[in-house]
């Protein structure tokens, strides 16, 4: 899951991306409102993080931007104590939660899993696929009860796939989705990830299927 945060404060943000990388999200920071649009405008995300007061665009300005462009990527806004306003305002066009500074780290995570819960259509945190009980929380992947050693990535990978069942993925989304900025990736990565991933979930009944040209997309699960 790749979440990003547009915040200018440099200790909240340092403070979130640590938490939400100990937590097992992919996160990329940006301190503008320009930024942050254009950021949203070029890449996938599962989540943005968005603060309301940020210099050059503020973040109600950024979240309408995306709105009118139909992106639907979940946003959580920030807002200050005396911010109601904003929050309505916010809650008006199109924000999913917003959460009031100072919050805790922990509030955030929950309000967070709760987000993509309800976005990505899992009502629980533990997914089934076939033989594969794929529990986010724990970071763990069954196969029928033997784990499944994954890296951190393919972990990742496979929560693409399982939160986007029957859809198409290109590589380049998976590239946006699993890697962050400045990182430097082939698509050759990703064909090796696939390939290392595939060969560990077939055990559980899970068959990535390659689209040529086009991407990969999970396929219906065997019994
Ligand atoms: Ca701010």
């Amino acid at each position: 899951m790749r979440i990003l945060i547009a915040e200018d404060d440099a200790t909240i943000s340092a403070g979130l991306t640590r938490a939400l990388r100990d937590a097992g999200y992919v996160t990329d920071h940006v301190s503008t409102g320009t930024a942050a649009d254009s950021a949203v405008a070029s890449q996938s995300f599962d989540l943005v993080i968005l603060d309301i007061g940020l210099p050059s665009m503020d973040g109600l300005h950024v979240l309408r931007r995306m709105r009118e462009r139909k992106d639907a990527t979940p946003v959580l806004i920030l807002t200050a104590l005396d911010g109601i306003d904003d929050r309505v305002q916010g809650l008006n066009r199109g924000a999913d939660d917003y959460l009031v500074k100072p919050f805790s780290l922990r509030e955030l995570e929950a309000r967070i899993r709760a987000l993509l819960r309800r976005t990505t259509g899992q009502s629980q945190l533990i997914v089934t696929h076939g033989r594969l009980h794929f529990d986010a929380n724990a970071r763990t992947a069954y196969a029928g009860d033997k784990v499944i050693e994954l890296s951190v990535r393919e972990f990742g990978l496979l929560e693409i796939f399982l939160t986007r069942k029957g859809r198409v993925i290109s590589k380049s989304v998976i590239i946006d989705l699993l890697f962050e900025w400045g990182e430097e990736v082939s698509a050759n990565a990703v064909e090796v990830y696939i390939h290392r991933l595939r060969k560990k979930v077939e055990v559980a009944g899970v068959h990535i299927r390659t689209i040529r040209g086009v991407g990969y997309c999970l396929d219906p699960a065997i019994e």
